[in-house]
């Protein structure tokens, strides 16, 4: 119990009542942690503003029996960009929505964290289309949840040469191994996931991909999503 500070992503938030919130945040050092927030809703409050959805914001908290609410914020970014526009706005809630599904609450999540903030920071700026941002990261959060080895043959383990794409095992083969229902994956798909299996931080959001490439790049992390973290989530492909 007490007072303390933290620093995220305001990754939900929920209607309580007439005017009250309550948030899930992605915090620096924390996590995903919930907070209720009294009053946001009101026009007048002055957490209004680093409250919403997408908000990168320091926020003062007190801990009390069974709560946590928020008694201060001061916005860092707003991330206003990405809702005026409706691909921006469906890609980030995307995101926003995939982390909270897969980050556990009360366990440290800087990498994501760092991540998000890039993805958000990237859709704004307007240098890479959103569908590309979402798709790279999906890519680096399974790097981070230590779901995605670099891509080799599942049963022989050879990374030279052609490889191949299954999706219900969720798994790559070589010329040798290739299932029946295995597709080639592509060179420019190949060159993706190099890329961003190599890179930190904002580096990976640092190549363009051909709508044909980013088309199997997404139906590859669909399906791999689908078998290894055993989700599929309604607004991802809100404009497929
Ligand atoms: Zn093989």
């Amino acid at each position: 119990m007490g007072t303390e500070k933290l620093r995220g992503i305001v990754i939900g938030e929920r209607i309580k009542g007439e005017s009250n919130k309550q948030l899930v945040v992605l915090a620096k050092g924390l996590g995903r942690v919930l907070l209720s927030a009294r009053g946001a809703k009101n026009a007048k409050s002055k957490l209004l503003a680093a409250t919403q959805l997408f908000c990168y914001a320091d926020f003062v908290v007190y801990t009390g029996k069974g709560f946590t609410s928020v008694t201060q914020a001061e916005l860092l970014h707003s991330f206003y960009g990405p809702r005026t526009d409706m691909e921006k706005l469906a890609e980030a809630v995307y995101l926003a929505e995939l982390v909270e599904r897969t980050c556990p609450e009360g366990m440290e999540q800087n990498a994501v964290l760092e991540l998000l903030y890039y993805a958000f920071l990237v859709m704004e700026k307007g240098t890479l289309p959103p569908k590309l941002i979402s798709r790279i990261f999906e890519l680096k959060l399974l790097q981070l949840s230590g779901l995605f080895a670099p891509e080799a043959c599942a049963v022989c383990e050879r990374a030279e040469g052609p490889l191949y794409f299954d999706g219900r095992p969720g798994a790559f083969f070589c010329p040798d191994h290739r299932t029946k229902e295995s597709r080639l994956v592509s060179e420019a798909v190949r060159q993706a996931f190099a890329f961003v299996l190599e890179r930190e931080g904002r580096q990976v959001f640092g190549f363009q991909l051909s709508p044909e490439a980013l088309e199997q790049l997404g139906v590859i992390l669909r399906e791999y999503m689908d078998v290894h973290m055993g989700l599929r989530l309604k607004s991802r492909d809100f404009f497929a």
